[in-house]
């Protein structure tokens, strides 16, 4: 049985490589940019080259990792390893088979699974979600992903299970990037909210947003804009984090009211960057929304960080 596995977590911006040991300690690893053009070849190369990277850090050879498994976003088919729909990617619409190519570059087995989901495993068997046998992850991110461990295992449903960004909050509410209205994300994802800033912005309301995205030299309000904007107390950026709380209480209250999990957990780019404070705000704002008010659920932020993606995505080898 081999020793080393490989962890990828495939993101709109960055591909973040681990390389783990038989304890799941990270050996290795190595983070570089998401191509923004070239297609899924071009992402493809970029996935070898981060996990190569993170098995040389290691000083482990590509050859002895005994698998590669990576979380991606769109559609991902686990059983054929295809991926479609990845619309953060660069010209991802048709399905591409991710697993095949990657395994023909690396020259060893490839998993796959959505990211979101890998996250949650990884949670569920080394992180915040060791102690209880049923929790929620919440993924706050860019959008608002989500999964479901039941008895200790994911419930995955017919494939779609636990995309709680997309409940209903408000009927005929704001437009959600899925297209439909009042969705959880079109006031928490990350992608909505920046929306709703420029617009904002654009009509003259005062903000210093942008101009911390442009002094960090980024194009995207990032989490870690935002949370500089919060930190100086910028107004709109206050306003719009205090919408995406509240809409998050009101949907993960409701998700609560139909499972009654032990827990819930946040992570993702924003819950991560936000912490513990930001938690303790969510919980607040479920309150009025929880049937069974006098026992609400644990709370927790994810507890592996910034890498928990890459980790979780080594599990995927874990048989
Ligand atoms: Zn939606």
């Amino acid at each position: 049985m081999p020793t080393f596995r490989a962890g990828v977590d495939l993101g709109a911006t960055k591909i973040q490589a681990v390389v783990v040991g038989p304890d799941h300690a990270v050996v290795g690893q190595a983070r570089h940019p998401t191509p923004t053009e070239g297609g899924p070849p071009a992402v493809t190369a970029a996935i070898a080259r981060a996990v190569e990277e993170a098995a040389g850090s290691a000083g482990v050879a590509v050859e002895e990792l005994g698998g590669a498994g990576v979380g991606s976003p769109g559609a991902v088919d686990h059983d054929s390893g295809m991926v479609a729909h990845a619309r953060n990617l660069p010209d991802w619409e048709e399905p591409f088979p991710l697993a095949a190519a990657l395994a023909d570059a690396l020259d060893c087995p490839v998993r796959i699974d959505n990211d979101v989901q890998v996250a949650v495993l990884g949670e569920l068997e080394l992180g915040a979600g060791r102690p209880y046998s049923s929790f929620l992850g919440v993924w706050w991110g860019t959008g608002v992903g989500g999964g479901i461990v039941l008895d200790r295992k994911l419930w995955l449903g017919r494939g779609a299970a636990g995309e709680i960004g997309h409940m209903v909050v408000k009927r005929g509410g704001a437009r959600c990037p899925c297209g439909r209205r009042g969705c959880l994300e079109a006031y928490a994802g990350r992608g909505a909210m920046e929306r709703r800033a420029r617009e904002l912005h654009d009509r003259g309301h005062k903000t210093d947003l942008f101009h911390l995205m442009e002094k960090r030299g980024r194009e995207r309000l990032t989490s870690g804009v935002w949370a500089a904007a919060l930190d100086r107390e910028d107004r709109m950026a206050e306003d719009l984090i205090h919408r995406a709380v509240a809409a998050l209480g009101a949907g993960i209250a409701s998700a609560m009211n139909l499972l009654d999990v032990e827990a819930v957990v946040i992570g993702g780019g924003l819950g991560t960057r936000l912490g513990e404070p930001y938690v303790e705000r969510i919980a607040k704002a479920m309150q009025p929304h929880l049937f069974v008010d006098d026992r609400p659920p644990a709370m927790l932020p994810a507890a592996l960080g910034d890498l928990g993606g890459a980790i979780g995505a080594s599990l995927l080898f874990e048989v």
